[in-house]
């Protein structure tokens, strides 16, 4: 499409010479007779390009036009056409943010064709770098969207939507540092599914994979937003709880062993209790161990003990 100019003069003849010359060389011209009339034009459908007279003794001069257009569009670009007397007055406005000027009576009429040319490649390659930015503006929203999902399925497991084992180790090592700082206490929670072999072999794998998420989502209800569950292998979730001593552990505990037991899992009836059950074994820091591995060896253990006791129990 060819592009729009405004072409303002209070002088038809002056006027009409340029109108005339442009929409020769292919331009598709409006023109204006005052900066009023300009102003109004061009605020109903801007131009990307406006030539304007500088001295028009009647009204609004080419510098307040000029002014008016860049406040409502401020890629347009203004070429300000003046008599060589008033060239102070040319050069204020190129500080006033013009694009050129042209000097009367035209000595060469290629001159104006070529500053109008040079505009338009201007023009041009503005409106390409506004596209570009929007463009890269759209793409980083979707590479920070991307990040962040990466980020997520870094550090969750992908069954579950726990975190997985990588990111528990390293949320218990940032523990250990931190309580140890502030000499504070904090408590794991080893959970393992009893019987779960049986449930398998009965429900087969797909139903097993469902009980595990169900577990998942019954022990997020029991803790607190602050504490981390993590899906440490196989049918074994731990619990990281910051700030909590035996006795906040053990009730947790307790309270996700009878939710568990209670909860009404497909299938359930097959299980030797006749309901799925969880053994539990949990560890304090720094009573049961004063560093990660140590920490995380004593809920093992008690862990242990919960199922020679006959399992569904917290030790
Ligand atoms: P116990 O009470 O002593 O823990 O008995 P158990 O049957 O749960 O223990 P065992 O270690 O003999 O079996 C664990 C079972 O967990 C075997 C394995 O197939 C199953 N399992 C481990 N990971 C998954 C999983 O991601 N999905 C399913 N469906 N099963 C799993
Ligand atoms: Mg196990
Ligand atoms: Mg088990």
């Amino acid at each position: 499409m060819n592009m729009r100019i405004l072409v303002v003069d209070d002088e038809p003849s002056l006027r009409g010479v340029l109108v005339e010359f442009l929409t020769q060389q292919g331009y598709a011209v409006d023109q204006a007779a005052s900066g009023e009339a300009a102003l109004q034009m061009f605020s109903q459908a801007p131009y990307p390009l406006v030539l304007t007279d500088i001295r028009m003794p009647q009204g609004m001069n080419g510098i307040e036009l000029l002014q008016n257009i860049k406040d409502i569009d401020p890629v347009c670009q203004v070429i300000i056409v003046t008599s060589n007397v008033s060239l102070d007055t040319a050069i204020a406005a190129l500080r006033q943010g013009a694009y050129d000027y042209l000097t009367r009576p035209f000595e060469d009429i290629e001159l104006v064709s070529a500053v109008v040319k040079r505009a338009g490649e201007k023009i041009r390659l503005v409106s390409e770098n506004q596209i570009l930015i929007q463009e890269l503006e759209k793409n980083n929203v979707e590479l920070g969207r991307v990040n962040q999902l990466l980020k997520q399925l870094a550090i969750r497991d992908g069954l579950t939507g726990l975190y997985n084992h990588r990111h528990f180790q390293e949320l218990l090592t940032n523990e250990v540092t931190r309580s140890k700082r502030h000499q504070r206490e904090f408590s794991l929670i080893f959970l393992d599914v009893d019987l779960f072999k049986l449930y398998n072999d009965a429900h087969g794998h797909p139903q097993g994979d469902q009980l595990l998420k169900d577990i998942g989502h019954i022990i997020e209800k029991c803790v607190l937003q602050t504490d981390m569950v993590a899906r440490y292998g196989g049918e074994e979730i731990v619990v990281l709880l910051p700030e909590s001593s035996k006795d906040r552990v053990t009730r947790v505990a307790e309270e996700i062993r009878q939710q568990v037991a209670s909860y009404p899992f497909a299938g359930r009836e097959t299980q030797p209790l006749g309901k799925v059950t969880v053994s539990l074994g949990i560890a304090t820091f720094p009573h049961d161990g004063n560093d990660g591995p140590a920490l995380l060896h004593s809920a093992d253990a008690a862990l242990y003990q919960a199922k020679q006791s006959g399992r569904n129990a917290v030790r």
